[in-house]
């Protein structure tokens, strides 16, 4: 499976992650934070199928550059796969002809379609461009879904945004494979209290997570993390676990077989 990690922005270091999303095998993407303003628009032509984790603004506020740019011959409606409330608040929200245009009332109007919204169902997979992607339910401030991707050559899992839980936990560790997983640590230890409140992990939830784990330790890459905080989580995480865990770098392509 072929995972590329956008960058966030000029201003942010490519292991930082201010905005989120990831394109998977060319054709799926997870999050739209930067997916309408990072990608360079041909690559965006290719994306038909996102898949929003949560309706948090660092996960969706690119989508209307996302469809605003798309080529109108391209043939392909994309769809937008997200949970009940993430499409609610989307439709509430964001396109209410105030932050920007209803979508849905243009499509009735004018018979233009710029996309379609399909709601998700916890751990009922949706197969596209022979992907299987199945939501797993997560534990933040909003409902939100990490999910598992299983190609004929990996199976890698997204979670975040999420504090620790041993829901998804015991999803992940009942698994008969995971090759690789993207887990999300923002906070570092002494804003615990803050990672509570807005329902986020520290170095010390990752540390929980590799003694919980059942099994030989899948590949796991550290993102999420709050920019300006970088180097004291990353600093936690290597005093803790050493080697074991890694650090994303945004800008650069995963291939994980
Ligand atoms: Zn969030
Ligand atoms: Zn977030």
């Amino acid at each position: 499976m072929h995972v590329d990690v956008i960058r966030s922005g000029d201003a942010v270091p490519k292991e930082g992650q201010l905005l989120s999303t990831y394109i998977v095998n060319e054709r799926i993407a997870i999050d739209a934070g930067v997916l309408g303003t990072m990608v360079p628009s041909d690559a965006q032509d290719r994306v038909s199928d996102i898949f929003l984790s949560h309706c948090h603004m660092d996960h969706v506020t690119s989508l209307p550059f996302f469809l605003e740019q798309r080529d109108p011959n391209n043939g392909t409606v994309p769809t937008i796969y997200a949970h009940e409330s993430c499409i609610d608040a989307l439709k509430k929200f964001f396109f209410n002809d105030l932050i920007w245009p209803d979508l849905v009332r243009i499509h009735q109007e004018e018979n233009i379609q710029f996309c379609q919204f399909e709601q998700l169902g916890v751990e009922s997979p949706v197969s596209c461009h022979d992907v299987q992607v199945t939501p797993v339910q997560l534990s933040h401030t909003v409902p939100t879904y990490g999910f598992l991707l299983s190609d004929s050559t990996s199976v890698v899992g997204f979670v975040s945004d999420t504090e620790y839980s041993t829901s998804w936990m015991e999803t992940l560790n009942r698994l008969p494979r995971l090759d690789c997983l993207f887990l999300e640590c923002t906070f570092p230890n002494r804003l615990k209290w803050l990672a509570e409140k807005a329902k986020h992990m520290t170095p010390q939830d990752i540390e929980r997570f590799a003694r919980d784990w059942q099994g030989a330790m899948p590949r796991v890459i550290i993102n999420h993390t709050k920019p300006s905080l970088l180097e004291e989580v990353r600093d936690e995480l290597q005093t803790a676990l050493g080697d074991t865990i890694e650090m994303v770098a945004t800008g650069r392509q995963y291939v994980i077989e």
